[in-house]
């Protein structure tokens, strides 16, 4: 096997860098699935960061979350606030002594200068430069820097802005993509430190990854217009660039990018809904990507054996919520054991409230007999109750379609409740027996005599293997129904 493995990579450090605004996205855990993937292979390191800079749109319980999230798919970082290691904090709102500095070395080094526009200024300015088709000049930064330095010292507000050099270009080079270039004279002079000392995205991100030793940076694909400013602020301290690339978003079944509207982006949603974390990984895993052998289902571990990172493909790939679905019912199929299966179902049931009358754990033989029979049946775990209302009480709806197949077979009811009565044992061997006797008997097809007794059981055709469900269900439930029906 090992031979098969292109030779290892030095260790790769590789981070997410969330910004805890809302609900754990999937995009994260998208993203966090293949930073965590190369980390592993090669024995590196993967971080979780968490950029909380931006104050107005931060949600206090949302880093909380986004660690659940990433526990739940068993993509644990190896250094988090949580977890804490060697080059924390990991939070951007602890670390902020320190980019200060950062900046400062900047304007010392001629590569950022101080900027003391007003907003208002800016607004006016800004609209000028947009009816020249321009990026805006900042009339700062051709003040001199003893001039800029004597009014800081005065007190006067201030931001930092990033002296981009006006001519030439920046090259982007993306691990997934030819060179990108960049003109300069499209390069805003962006803001690295505002006026209360608070870093932008752009210079805690860069200084982090510095700081943290993140050798590949790989986010989504919209931050490539981020990225040439990334690119300058690497040359203008100094430091070797990381690796980048970018990752195709995920998109929407008309291809617009993945949005609340048209799909749920919350991962807690599909914890709600009983998605497996193994099959939600699966299903993330081929977003971009394909196995080289074709196969569909894998794990992490051979996720781990075999990605390689230039493989990743561009065409949007869509989050189609029929193919995740498709994907959890094989691994409750295929994958997963039974044991497992009614285990893991038990534990839904329990953590959503669910009253199983009787059923005293996961291992219950009724339980368990009722979800071997509706495995086959059930895409996710929200569905096992509205799929098994018969099961559990007498008062379960009896749909339209049920109650013509009840009609249709009336007269039929009675002998067949007797019969049932009358079998030695109540199992399904014998009770398939008996529905083909009974056929041969009065002359009648089999597709006449069981839809009356399965509509009177379970009020619904959607059920499954007749003879088996009315074992399950035993003797005594099946005739108070049957007979109930007859009448
Ligand atoms: N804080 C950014 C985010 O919310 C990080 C982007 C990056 O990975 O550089 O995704």
């Amino acid at each position: 096997m090992l031979s098969l493995m292109s030779a290892p990579s030095s260790p790769r450090v590789t981070r997410i860098a969330p910004s805890p605004t809302g609900d754990p996205h999937v995009g994260t855990a998208y993203i966090g699935l293949f930073n965590h993937t190369l980390a592993r292979q090669s024995g590196g390191r993967f971080i979780l960061r968490v950029e909380d800079t931006d104050r107005n749109r931060y949600v206090p319980d949302s880093e909380k979350r986004i660690f659940q999230m990433m526990q739940w798919l068993n993509l644990t970082p190896d250094e988090s606030p949580l977890q804490g290691g060697p080059n924390g904090p990991y939070r951007q709102s602890e670390r902020f002594d320190l980019y200060g500095d950062y900046a400062r070395q900047l304007v010392q080094s001629g590569h950022a200068y101080y900027a003391f526009e007003t907003s208002d200024e800016l607004a006016a300015l800004r609209e000028e430069a947009q009816k020249a088709g321009h990026v805006i000049a900042i009339p700062s930064r051709d003040l001199g820097a003893a001039q800029a330095q004597a009014r800081v010292d005065a007190g006067e507000p201030a931001v930092i802005r990033l002296k981009v050099d006006r001519d030439g270009e920046t090259v982007v080079n993306d691990l997934l993509r030819d060179p990108i270039h960049f003109a300069n004279k499209e390069i805003d002079d962006k803001v690295l430190l505002k006026a209360d000392g608070f870093p932008t995205y752009h210079l805690a991100n860069v200084v982090d990854d510095r700081l943290m030793q993140v050798t590949h940076v790989v986010r989504a694909e919209e931050w490539i217009t981020s990225t040439p400013i990334h690119v300058l602020l690497y040359r203008a301290f100094g430091w070797p660039e990381p690796v980048f690339a970018h990752m195709p978003l995920l998109r929407n079944a008309d291809k617009s990018k993945i949005s609340k509207r048209k799909n749920p982006t919350s991962v807690e949603w599909y914890q709600n809904q009983g998605f497996l974390p193994e099959a939600m990984l699966n299903f993330l895993a081929t977003m971009g990507w394909t196995h080289p052998d074709g196969q569909e289902i894998f794990d992490l571990a051979e996720f781990e054996r075999v990605f390689r990172l230039e493989d990743v493909t561009l065409g949007g790939p869509v989050f189609d919520l029929a193919k995740l679905r498709w994907y959890n019912g094989k691994y409750l199929r295929e994958v997963l054991s039974e044991d497992d299966v009614a285990r893991r179902l038990h534990a839904f049931l329990m953590q959503n409230k669910v009253t199983l009358p009787s059923v005293d754990g996961p291992q219950d033989p009724y339980f368990r007999a009722v979800t071997h029979l509706m495995i086959p049946r059930l895409e996710v775990f929200a569905d096992f109750m509205d799929k098994t209302l018969y099961f559990w009480s007498e008062d379960y709806p009896v749909n339209e379609k049920a109650q013509k197949a009840i009609d249709a077979g009336k007269e039929l009811l009675p002998e067949l409740a007797a019969r049932l009565k009358n079998l030695p044992t109540f199992d399904a061997a014998s009770i398939k027996e008996m529905f083909h006797a009974y056929a041969e008997e009065k002359g009648l097809k089999m597709g006449k005599v069981m839809p009356p007794i399965r509509a009177a059981v379970a009020g619904t055709m959607e059920s499954p293997d007749l003879p088996e469900m009315l074992e399950a269900l035993g003797r005594e439930r099946v005739l108070a129904r049957v007979e109930k029906a007859a009448r």
